[in-house]
């Protein structure tokens, strides 16, 4: 069973659900916002367990009642077998239609996961706690749909909007709820909860680093050989700012590591979309190339040409990244990259 009290690093978010617990004065609808992978759908489940509990002691879940033991068996997709417990999340559309990609959250996701449900009373009498996975994936249409449910929602009732990008929600949605805000993690804290689980010292070192403080996308990059892959790219850059040419094809490298990175999700959920994971993949190995760069500034300052090259490079990194969202031809965009990442930075 997950706890409030399980959750780490982020002492001040769980300060404010508990407060507002004890004061009996939860908010109907609330915004759990911060990066991926710090604790917020952890964070809602643990919240869902006390607010479900029958007899909660304190602060805590009884972790004997029904509810409790319905909430301690978790599933994979992060939902459970409590029948007043509802997560919805952007792949339920595979129930809707069977042929439609996983991209965003449609109206009908919401009316018939969210709102029809929140219209029944609880099964277990207790209150119903939705939480919606990536909110900011709502089309307009959805979220105007949920307008009503989270101005008065039936009963004892959570809704809980989780995501990375609080801005993306319409400002209807965010003025009615509260954002409890997830901050990232110490790098440290990422390290050491890896090495807990039996990663060795080198990767939980260079995964803490990679995720900036995100312990969820440490895990995933390590399981999916992010982390390796980027290992290779951080080499090629950091030989790059030293002059040399790179030692292997760079366009080649992103290609390949970007159709890794989708096979990957793929495997996790078959309705993704290939075309959007293999951007997604593009996307990440560029930022981390970018990052790289950015963190060797610092180092290159007494030397104003290289530094500028440097800003160059990243600046022709961030417009491949640009090109990638409007759809232009990705390996031509690549090669471009790859170019001028050579003519700014190798010296003869
Ligand atoms: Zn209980």
């Amino acid at each position: 069973m997950i706890t409030l009290q399980d959750i780490f690093g982020q002492d001040q978010a769980v300060g404010t659900l508990l407060r507002a617990y004890r004061a009996d004065r939860l908010p109907h609808g609330m915004i759990f916002a911060g990066r991926v992978g710090v604790g917020k759908a952890t964070a809602a489940r643990g919240l869902a367990t006390l607010f479900l509990c029958e007899s909660p002691k304190g602060e805590r879940p009884c972790g004997k009642c029904d509810s409790c033991v319905l909430m301690s068996v978790g599933n994979q997709d992060g939902s459970s077998n409590h029948p007043d417990f509802h997560v919805i999340y952007r792949q339920l559309i595979r129930l809707e239609k069977s042929e439609s990609k996983a991209r965003d959250l449609p109206v009908n996701v919401i009316r018939e996961f969210l709102i029809g449900p929140a219209s029944r009373s609880s099964v277990k009498g207790r209150g119903k706690v939705f939480v919606i996975e990536e909110a900011d994936l709502m089309n307009p249409q959805a979220q105007n749909a949920l307008l009503k449910t989270l101005e008065e929602p039936p009963g004892r009732t959570l809704l809980i909007l989780i995501t990375d990008q609080p801005d993306c929600l319409l400002p209807t949605i965010r003025s009615r709820c509260q954002i409890v805000r997830f901050a990232s993690l110490d790098e440290k804290v990422v390290q050491r909860e890896l090495e807990k689980r039996k990663i060795a010292k080198q990767p939980a070192g260079e995964a803490a680093d990679l995720s900036e403080g995100s312990l969820g996308l440490a895990l995933r990059w390590i399981e999916d050989g992010v982390v390796e892959s980027a290992r290779e790219l951080l080499k090629q850059v950091d030989g790059l700012v030293d002059g040399r040419p790179p030692a292997i094809d760079l366009q080649d490298f992103f290609k390949k590591a970007a159709d890794a990175y989708a096979e990957k999700q793929l495997e996790r959920d078959n309705k993704s979309s290939k075309d959007q994971a293999t951007k997604e993949g593009l996307g990440l190995y560029l930022r981390l190339a970018a990052t790289r760069l950015r963190q060797h500034l610092p180092d290159v300052s007494g030397d104003a040409e290289l530094a500028e090259s440097c800003c160059a490079g990243i600046d022709a990194i961030t417009r491949a990244e640009g090109y990638l969202d409007s759809n232009v031809n990705v390996p031509l965009t690549l090669q471009q990259l790859a170019v001028s990442l050579e003519q700014q930075l190798v010296r003869a």
